[in-house]
């Protein structure tokens, strides 16, 4: 079966070019000068829109039990809603809790994922317990089971945090098996500390999960983070969800020293505010709050985060896709908050969110699609089979409307979740036609194609920017 998309402009971290681009099956076959493919039975009009790699989200939480409840988006509905976005691949973690064994987390991952999915899915690993058995784990992950990327937690004392010898060990074995440590970088035993204390006031409203959660905090545990992996021989570290400016100018440092670290950032923190959205009256708030938090808009955070985007201090933005319902979820923590369970949902949004800022001027066409395609390619293992149009890729491949609108709302979003964290936000440009290995999952009046479980998992490679 062969595919034509004709007359589009095919975007990619090296530059824009007007092309014709041949499906044949599963992979891209060839990308053609306008007017030189040969004549296919099936064509798809592209003029006037972007051709772009096919989004990967390398930070969501499907079904992920936290706070005694589940995220709310199972493999199948957060996956459905990801090909609607114009995101054909996810990066799910797998959880090993404390005291379990990594391959049963590994293995229970598998078993919800497994049939359901509508796109591409991988793993990376949660370490929520290092200790010899886990550390022999990794090296079993990397070289038999396609995970090359270990998360651990400086946050969530008691559930999955990691002291200062258990990350030290880890990222010694990571720098050994060429694998990434993903790090959640927040102080959580200070934290704790802020929470007790402002619990005991009765300061019980959601704003409080971000005023207990400050900017110095995340920036400390960031440069602790960046430190211990310069003691394990430069391994190679990811900052996961950054936020914060102090926390950014960490890594701007350690990059300006040469050190492999990377860090991601998420639409909500180029968005919302600790103010507009988590200080909402009442309980409303609530529905923003995430970890790390949402932070000032008086602050520089947001700018800070855009530009860093720009000079590759940040390398990708991801969702943190982290979906709780409002309703009997978010609803746990009224008159405490830190019982709402954390996390917001954005899966649908990533790719339009990031093309306002292409429309803002904030960020060129081309870093739009290498921080939300390409780079997350290379990060995780799995370029040139993801994240780029060229032949021999897998034909991954979204039509972009620049000129069409988005509106955001619960009304119309296709994720699992009875609230929109950005309900009512309309946005420069539009996902049109979604390939996926060549099948088309929503064609360009928005109708959805794609077939339940049709979703492979992905064995991935070591990072391409190891050194
Ligand atoms: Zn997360």
């Amino acid at each position: 079966m062969t595919l034509l998309i004709k007359g589009g402009t095919v975007i990619g971290p090296s530059g824009s070019i007007p092309a014709d681009v041949l499906v044949d099956g599963e992979t891209i076959a060839a990308v053609f000068a306008p007017g030189r493919a040969p004549d296919v039975a099936q064509v798809i009009d592209a003029t006037g829109k972007y051709v772009i790699p096919g989004a990967i989200d390398a930070h969501t939480h499907m079904q992920l039990p936290f706070g005694g409840t589940s995220a709310s988006d199972t493999f199948e509905t957060g996956t459905r809603a990801a090909a609607f976005g114009g995101t054909t691949t996810i990066i799910d973690f797998a959880v090993q809790k404390t005291g379990e064994v990594v391959q049963d987390g590994l293995a229970a991952w598998h078993e919800k994922a497994a049939g359901n999915c509508f796109v591409d899915y991988g793993f990376h690993m949660i370490i929520g317990g290092v200790d010899d058995a886990s550390l022999k784990a990794m090296d079993s992950l990397v070289r038999e089971e396609g995970i090359s990327s270990f998360k651990l937690f400086m946050a969530y004392p008691g559930v999955f945090y990691s002291d200062d010898g258990q990350i030290l060990r880890a990222m010694q074995k990571a720098r050994e098996n060429g694998s990434m440590i993903m790090m959640h970088a927040e102080n959580g035993l200070a934290i704790d500390v802020l929470v007790q204390q402002a619990l005991a006031r009765g300061e019980t409203d959601p704003v409080h999960h971000g005023l207990t959660r400050p900017e110095a905090l995340e920036a400390e545990a960031t440069s602790r983070a960046i430190w211990l992996a310069s003691v394990a021989a430069d391994c190679p570290l990811y900052i996961v969800h950054l936020s914060a400016s102090k926390a950014l100018a960490a890594v701007a440092e350690a990059r300006d020293r040469g050190r492999n670290v990377f860090a991601e950032t998420c639409p909500q923190y180029l968005y919302l505010t600790l103010e507009d959205q988590l200080g909402a009256p009442g309980f409303e708030g609530a529905k923003w709050v995430c970890s790390t938090p949402l932070r000032s808009k008086h602050e520089s955070h947001r700018a800070d985060l855009w530009q860093g985007l720009r000079t590759n201090d940040l390398s990708i933005v991801s969702t943190d896709h982290c979906p709780f319902c409002f309703k009997d979820q978010k609803e746990l923590g009224l008159g405490d908050f830190s019982k709402i369970p954390n996390g917001i949902g954005g899966v649908e949004h990533r790719v339009d969110l990031l093309y306002q800022g292409v429309a803002d001027g904030k960020l060129s066409l081309e870093r739009w699609v290498e921080t939300i395609a390409t780079t997350p390619a290379r990060m995780f293992g799995l370029y040139p089979r993801k994240g780029v149009i060229a032949p021999g890729a897998d034909a991954d491949i979204v039509v972009y409307d620049p000129n069409g609108r988005t509106r955001i709302s619960v009304q119309t979003h296709h994720m699992n979740m009875d609230h929109s964290a950005y309900e009512g936000y309309e946005i420069a440009g539009k996902v049109g036609t979604v390939i996926s290995r060549g099948e088309v999952l929503v064609d360009d009046a928005g109708e959805f194609h794609g077939r339940k479980g049709r979703g492979k998992f992905l064995q991935r490679g070591l990072s391409s920017y190891l050194i």
